[in-house]
């Protein structure tokens, strides 16, 4: 059935950038066979899934959305990939992004841009957009997606769907193609809180293969989202989250998500944040960063693309040559300023103030959680922008993540969930709920008290 649905909208959605039907049957038809030899199989088996082209999948197309690794076919799945065949969960194919997960919209994306199924004219969401959008149009119940500044959060938001960044080193990185590796969190898409937290605990739990995963028991987030509650607790609201960028119907929205949470018997504290404002220019300085060191093996000798090695030309020039052709401008773009800002004479004044200001983003959040369980927010200052409005014009871009950034900065848990429509577009809205690090569970127990 998702198949087909995929047949008759995608054409119009462009949600997927490989479908792999043939796989997805095969798939399918292997959970039945478990299932009649009595196998005990988990609540996802069986259950179709859409996953961001990021991760690798062996045998199967991965691009990240670029021109460089067109055709490249990896040989390995990433150790999501690998958790969800054994769950049984049958992969339907590889969602559109901006390219390397770099974007808001994703326009980015070599393979142009995927429509929001609210209103095709305008964005998904990014850098995530094709796995929420596959989401939105009934293509796919469940999703994976990645997020290093909101790429999961803000497609959720700008789609009307759910999407959880759990905390940093809670799902494994190996496999993920790494844009920012201090940031970079995989993690689960859905339509609802509880199939969200049933594809968390699929994805999520300690793996060797990644140095900076967490040995720790995963929370009980499904446990959390069978058992939605916020009586008693402690919800904080952060007065840096408003302000002039904010369209009036989302405030809306938000302001009527924390009066329910106080009618469901929580709360309210407001708090003070100020290192919050500077969270977007010390993201764009480190992330960069850390794309400029990672994307620099991206040579021509080892992977895909490869312009220009007719016999005449130096190794040098071959990289040179095919990193030209093969990356778009938002990625040029980052490895230009990411290289500047780690050069020689620049390190203390850029990057080094850049990792100081994250380290007052920590301390704010420490202070904050110990007022409040959790903190709300809206996900994404505006409803879903036009296509084209924003493309010529990466500061604009930028903005869509200011409230999404200071938890990647921090490394804790957060979730995005619809929370109505904007009076002024009948756009989708999302609500923003933020956890400490490993107490992604509270995420889920809130979400589904107010889903
Ligand atoms: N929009 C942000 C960026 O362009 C976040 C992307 C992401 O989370 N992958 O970097």
């Amino acid at each position: 059935a998702h198949l087909a649905r995929i047949e008759a909208v995608d054409e119009k959605v462009h949600a997927f950038l490989h479908v792999d039907r043939d796989g997805a049957l095969a798939q399918a038809r292997a959970v039945d066979e478990r299932r009649e030899r009595g196998e005990k199989l988990g609540p996802l088996a069986g259950v179709p899934l859409a996953l961001k082209d990021i991760f690798t999948t062996e045998g199967i197309p991965t691009t990240v959305g670029s021109k460089i690794l067109e055709g490249w076919i990896p040989p390995y799945d990433a150790t999501v990939t690998r958790r969800l065949k054994d769950a049984g969960v049958v992969i339907l194919g590889k969602t559109n992004m901006d390219e390397f997960a770099m974007g808001s919209s994703t326009e980015n994306s070599a393979y142009g841009p995927t429509g929001n199924p609210w209103d095709l004219t305008r964005i998904p969401g990014g850098s995530g957009g094709g796995s929420s959008a596959s989401l939105a149009a009934y293509e796919a119940p469940l999703a994976i997606g990645t997020d290093t500044g909101g790429s999961i959060r803000q497609p959720a938001s700008v789609t009307g769907t759910v999407g959880v960044k759990p905390t940093y080193g809670g799902v494994s990185r190996y496999g993920m193609v790494a844009f920012s590796s201090s940031l970079d969190q995989g993690g689960p898409c859905a339509r609802t809180v509880l199939d969200a937290a049933l594809l968390h605990e699929v994805i999520a739990g300690h793996d060797p293969l990644d140095s900076t995963s967490i040995d720790a028991p995963v929370p009980p987030v499904v446990e959390a989202a069978r058992n939605g509650t916020v009586a008693g607790m402690r919800v904080g609201v952060v007065r840096q989250f408003s302000g002039e960028h904010y369209q009036a119907g989302v405030m809306q929205r938000f302001a009527e998500s924390v009066d329910l949470l106080k009618e469901l018997g929580a709360e309210v504290v407001e708090l003070d944040c100020p290192s919050f404002d500077l969270g977007l220019s010390a993201y764009y300085l480190i992330a960069p960063s850390e794309c400029s060191s990672n994307l620099a093996r991206f040579d021509a000798m080892r992977y895909g693309l490869r312009v220009g090695d007719d016999g005449s030309r130096s190794a040098e020039d071959v990289t040179a040559l095919t990193r030209e052709a093969g990356f778009g401008d938002e990625v040029k773009r980052r490895v230009m300023l990411g290289t500047y800002a780690l050069s020689s004479g620049y390190y203390d004044a850029y990057y080094g103030s850049a990792q100081k200001v994250r380290t007052l983003i920590v301390r704010d959040f420490e202070k904050a959680f110990e007022q409040v369980d959790v903190i709300v927010s809206p996900t994404t200052p505006t409803t879903a922008f036009p296509i084209g409005e924003r493309a010529d014009d990466p500061m604009a871009m930028y903005l869509s993540d200011l409230c999404t950034i200071p938890t990647n900065l921090a490394g804790n848990a957060a979730m995005s969930l619809p929370c109505g429509l904007a009076p002024e577009d009948g756009l989708p809205v999302g609500l923003q709920i933020i956890a400490p690090a490993m107490k992604d569970d509270r995420l889920y127990r809130v979400g589904a008290a107010v889903e």
